[in-house]
């Protein structure tokens, strides 16, 4: 069995079975192997386990495990998970992975570590006051709409090179990097490639890119942070409500 339908393999398992430890081993596997393939450092890429909709019982695996680099993609969710679950565990970090509202800037500025999802100028000021007022520094990633889709979050391509330059001299904001969530239906491999040129100009060393599906090509673009989930946590359940 080629790597790929492993992977398939612990997707299709049922919740009950999924052995989030083995799925962990098995991700890092594909990754130092794609890694190797293009003559990077395996552990350049950081794996960003996410865990949007899991509940603790299915996320507690993970942490047993030793992993603690976690991607939520909603505030409010994180604010009923995550308190506990860094209590329990201080040096678990958390990503936001989802798109920022300003009214919840303040929230995930206290709680998370990491906020990739900045893509305009008023998310950009309202955490840079956020940061300010919580004295607070989480780093920032910008999320760039690689694919121009009208209906996803992200800088518009038009517009990234001027606000990343905003985010950085206007609002001191703590920039390290880009994210991108390719169009479903197209070739992920060019987004990333885009993604990396515009990090390159910049000077920007992180690189968010790649999910369950296509995480070995992203490494092979670059990528330093994988943000999986399915494969790690099996299917993801419903959202409560
Ligand atoms: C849900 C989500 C992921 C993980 O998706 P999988 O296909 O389950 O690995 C990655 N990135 C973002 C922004 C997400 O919302």
């Amino acid at each position: 069995m080629g790597a790929t339908g492993f992977r398939m393999q612990m997707v299709n398992q049922s919740s009950e079975q999924v052995d989030v430890r083995r799925n962990l081993l098995a991700v890092r596997a594909e990754i130092d192997a794609a890694a190797a393939a293009v003559e990077r450092e395996p552990n350049s890429v950081t794996i960003i386990a996410v865990s949007k909709t899991n509940p603790p019982e299915r996320i507690l695996p993970a942490l047993d495990a030793g992993h603690r680099i976690f991607g939520e993609n909603r505030v409010q969710e994180a604010e009923d998970k995550w308190p506990a679950l860094k209590e329990a565990f201080p040096d678990a970090r958390l990503h936001l992975i989802g798109p920022l509202q300003r009214n919840k800037v303040r929230r995930a500025v206290q709680l998370c570590d990491v906020i990739e999802s900045v893509d305009r100028p008023k998310l950009a000021r309202s955490l840079a006051n956020a940061m300010e007022s919580e004295d607070r520094r989480p780093d920032v990633l910008i999320q760039v709409n690689t694919g121009d889709e009208p209906q996803k979050h992200g800088a518009a391509l038009a517009d990234v090179d001027s606000f990343i330059e905003e985010c950085v001299e206007t609002y001191g904001l703590p920039l390290k990097g880009l994210m991108c969530i390719p169009p479903a239906d197209e070739e992920p491999s060019l987004h990333f490639a885009l993604l990396r040129e515009i990090a390159r100009r910049h000077n920007l060393p992180e690189l968010s890119m790649g999910m369950t599906g296509d995480y070995p090509i992203a490494v092979r673009f670059g990528a330093t942070m994988v943000r999986v989930g399915t494969a790690i946590f099996g299917p993801r359940p419903p959202l409560p409500g």
